[in-house]
């Protein structure tokens, strides 16, 4: 048995970012965390591997510099519907591609170097209350013991389940693939969603980000999102992938004739779902991802930092309720594009975009900026978020509406 400040269950990127934001704002506070990680780094994990400016703002916030990790740079957004495309430059050069092993390695050493005490390959198999904290039992049968637990266990993790309570949102299929990449290409400086799996019935999209391969090489990571959870439903989405893929030829020549897709889970951020009780937080994919662009790096980014600050509340007060989690939650950066990004999504079953979406991939109106242009920018932090409450969005949100439309709603 031992004891500690706080367990963080998971090294991924939102419980390696938990330990670094601690460690940053408290370093002291490294010889009192505990972190359990069921496998061993680096590991691979099923992702896109698109990096926003806004995880990298806050990794230098938090003294973890990127110069040395291996990543394609990226400028823009192309958004895609049939055979419409739009781009929206990023207008900064923060924003990257990563493979995902590299990525949360590299994280978790820097957690390391900090004089964290990781445990890995180690599983936490159940948590528990008791008075005054938590007690954890690991996988070797040895129980340990803290003020708080941060639940940093994935998708599919169990911290949530050990204190009650259930997901709240649905979990859809996502497909992910590799395959070469001609360096040359040139949408190679693009994140492309194309969100033609409308046409089919399926509220996701298909992705192609410019990577890079284990050894370095580089590939297209692709795949597509938005499968229901029912039996067909891969084999549908793999049919809907190839077609798609068809529509983007400089793509194509790259792939090869058979390519095997891996699935994963994935649900969709969801503010009503519950996000932590006494002495426990739930940060990262626990939490969700957004429901428009599948970002998920920036919840782990923004949540590790809201977790933080309510670890030194508590240690501080000794208050370990953490009642004001949810609210520092939603006045994080990536809420605001949350609130964008819900709205846009299209969860009509009808087969074509709703009215949002389709200003999406409208041109701009000349010298103004079509609202993907101000997405892109929010995504990558040229612009701060808080600009989504401001006359600078809702002005091109309210010109893009079609003139009938505007009547009707301001007669
Ligand atoms: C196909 C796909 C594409 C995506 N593309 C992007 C993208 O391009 N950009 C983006 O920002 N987001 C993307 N996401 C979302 C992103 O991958 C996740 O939001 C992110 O990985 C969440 O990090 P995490 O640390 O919460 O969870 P994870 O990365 O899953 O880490 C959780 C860790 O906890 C460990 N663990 C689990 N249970 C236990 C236990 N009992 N004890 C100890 N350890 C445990 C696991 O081994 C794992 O290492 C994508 C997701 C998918 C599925």
């Amino acid at each position: 048995m031992d004891r500690h400040k706080v367990i963080i269950v998971g090294g991924g990127p939102a419980g390696a970012m938990t330990a670094l934001a601690l460690t940053h704002f408290r370093p002291e506070l490294a010889a009192e965390i505990l972190l359990l990680e069921a496998r061993s780094f680096p590991r691979e994990k099923i992702c896109g591997g698109g990096v926003s400016g806004r995880v990298v703002a806050f990794l230098e916030e938090v003294g973890v510099t990127l110069q040395k990790l291996a990543k394609v740079p990226v400028e823009r957004f192309t958004i895609c519907f049939d055979r419409d495309a739009f781009d929206a430059p990023f207008h900064n050069d923060k924003c990257f591609v990563v493979r995902r092993s590299t990525f949360d390695d590299f994280l978790l050493h820097s957690v390391r170097e900090r004089g964290v005490e990781v445990r890995a390959p180690l599983a936490a198999v159940g948590a528990f209350r008791e008075p005054n904290g938590i007690a954890v039992l690991d996988a070797i049968g040895t129980v340990h013991r803290s003020r708080i637990l941060v639940g940093a266990d994935g998708v599919n993790g169990r911290t949530r389940l050990w204190f009650g309570k259930p997901h709240r949102s649905r979990k859809t299929l996502l497909l992910q693939t590799d395959f070469p990449r001609d360096p040359e290409m040139p949408s190679g400086d693009s994140l492309i969603f194309d969100f033609t799996p409308l046409r089919f019935g399926r509220s996701g999209y298909a992705w192609f980000f410019p990577s890079m391969d284990a050894e370095g090489a580089p590939v297209i990571n692709a795949g597509i999102s938005g499968g229901p959870f029912v039996a067909g439903s891969l084999k549908q989405s793999r049919e809907i992938f190839k077609t798609i893929l068809d529509a983007h030829p400089a793509i194509k020549e790259t792939a090869p004739e058979r390519f095997h897709l891996r699935p994963y889970p994935e649900q969709d951020f969801s503010p009503f779902s519950n996000q932590a009780g006494n002495h426990v937080l739930l940060v990262g994919e626990q939490l969700g991802v957004d429901a428009f662009t599948g970002e998920g790096l920036a919840v782990c980014a923004d949540s590790a930092a809201a977790a933080a600050q309510e670890i030194l509340i508590a240690l501080e007060t000794g208050d370990y309720g953490f009642k004001g989690y949810s609210k520092r939650l939603i006045s994080s950066d990536f809420f605001p594009l949350y609130l964008i990004g819900r709205p846009f999504w299209l969860e009509s079953p009808g087969r074509r975009p709703n009215l949002l979406f389709s200003m999406a991939t409208r041109k701009s109106h000349p010298g103004k900026e079509n609202i993907m242009e101000i997405y892109g920018k929010l995504f990558s932090g040229a612009l701060p978020a808080g600009k989504v409450f401001s006359p600078y969005f809702i002005k091109p949100v309210l010109r893009d509406l079609p003139p009938a439309l505007l009547k009707r709603l301001f007669p």
